[in-house]
């Protein structure tokens, strides 16, 4: 059966009543296209909570600093629609702009403290304007469970805190990150990287895995993410940070650490690529 795709969100609720009247549970994958096996995978594991799965696609303008890439975001959107329907989506939701942010739109939803470092330092706004449209998303479609990537750890844990906070009945489901035979976690803004920055760029991740694996032996956390930053600079990266982070609060660690998530943002040429991995390292790269 062919992938559902429907642009109101008149449309989207006349089309998930009655699965929901027959006692069939929703998930939804939101998504800003451009999909790849990352995006994907969360499609798959959404079908195995849910009895139907709605992924959206849209380039959310409201998260997008003033200078940052929105005008030249990938987009793809009938190989997209291609993908979905063979990764088992049921229902594709693909609002425009006018859509989602009609004609006097004035509402944000502010996302706390959870964004005011790491890459809500260098994206100001950036959080605020995800969690509006993420909680505009929940409220759009209902689901019983919304699948997001570990890949956007910062951005996962705020979600989580937003539904909690405004008690949305939906349960948040974190997925695993999905690498490259190399490493690199994909990333729909890989495409932007030049072949030289594409061989450089598994060194993020190969970076933030020896810092974890230093943690795990002992190693303080402030040392430890020092001789990250070191080798990423020596490797011709821009470092924005190398953190180590208590994994649900975000709160800067020190010394020796027990539980802790590295994450990482640094640029080759004009792409921002970010990462994290756990502490213990787990074997689930
Ligand atoms: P985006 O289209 O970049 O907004 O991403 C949509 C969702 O896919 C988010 O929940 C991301 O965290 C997730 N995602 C992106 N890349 C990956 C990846 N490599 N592995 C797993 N999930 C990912």
């Amino acid at each position: 059966m062919s992938v559902i795709d429907v642009r109101t969100v008149g449309d989207l609720r006349n089309r998930l009543g009655p699965w929901r009247e027959s006692g069939e549970t929703i998930g939804l994958v939101p998504t800003m296209g451009a999909l790849h096996e990352g995006h994907l995978s969360l499609v798959m594991l959404a079908t195995n909570h849910a009895d139907r799965v709605v992924t959206s696609i849209f380039v959310n303008p409201i998260q997008f600093g003033p200078r940052e890439d929105f005008h030249h975001y990938p987009r793809d959107q009938a190989g997209d629609l291609a993908k979905l329907e063979k990764a088992g989506a049921d229902l594709v939701f693909t609002p425009d702009t006018a859509e989602m942010y009609p004609e006097g739109f004035s509402t944000k939803v502010t996302a706390g403290d959870l964004t005011e470092d790491l890459c809500g330092a260098a994206r100001p706004n950036h959080f605020d304007g995800v969690a509006t449209v993420v909680t505009k998303l929940l409220l759009q479609c209902a689901p019983d469970f919304a699948v997001f990537g570990e890949k956007d750890y910062q951005q996962l844990l705020v979600i989580k805190r937003l539904v909690r906070d405004l008690n949305i009945p939906v349960e948040i489901i974190g997925a695993p990150i999905v690498r490259e035979k190399d490493g690199l976690a994909l990333s729909s803004r890989n495409a932007y990287l030049s072949p030289a920055e594409r061989k450089i760029a598994p060194l993020l991740y190969q970076t933030i895995f020896a810092v974890a694996a230093d943690l795990a032996k002992g190693r303080g956390a402030n040392d430890a993410a020092e001789a990250g930053r070191f080798k990423l600079e020596a490797a011709g990266f821009r470092v924005d940070y190398v953190a180590i982070r208590d994994p649900e609060t975000l709160k800067p660690l020190s010394g020796p650490v027990q539980q802790a998530r590295v994450l990482a943002a640094a640029y080759l040429g004009r792409t921002r690529l970010i990462d994290n991995v756990a502490v213990p390292v787990s074997t689930n790269r």
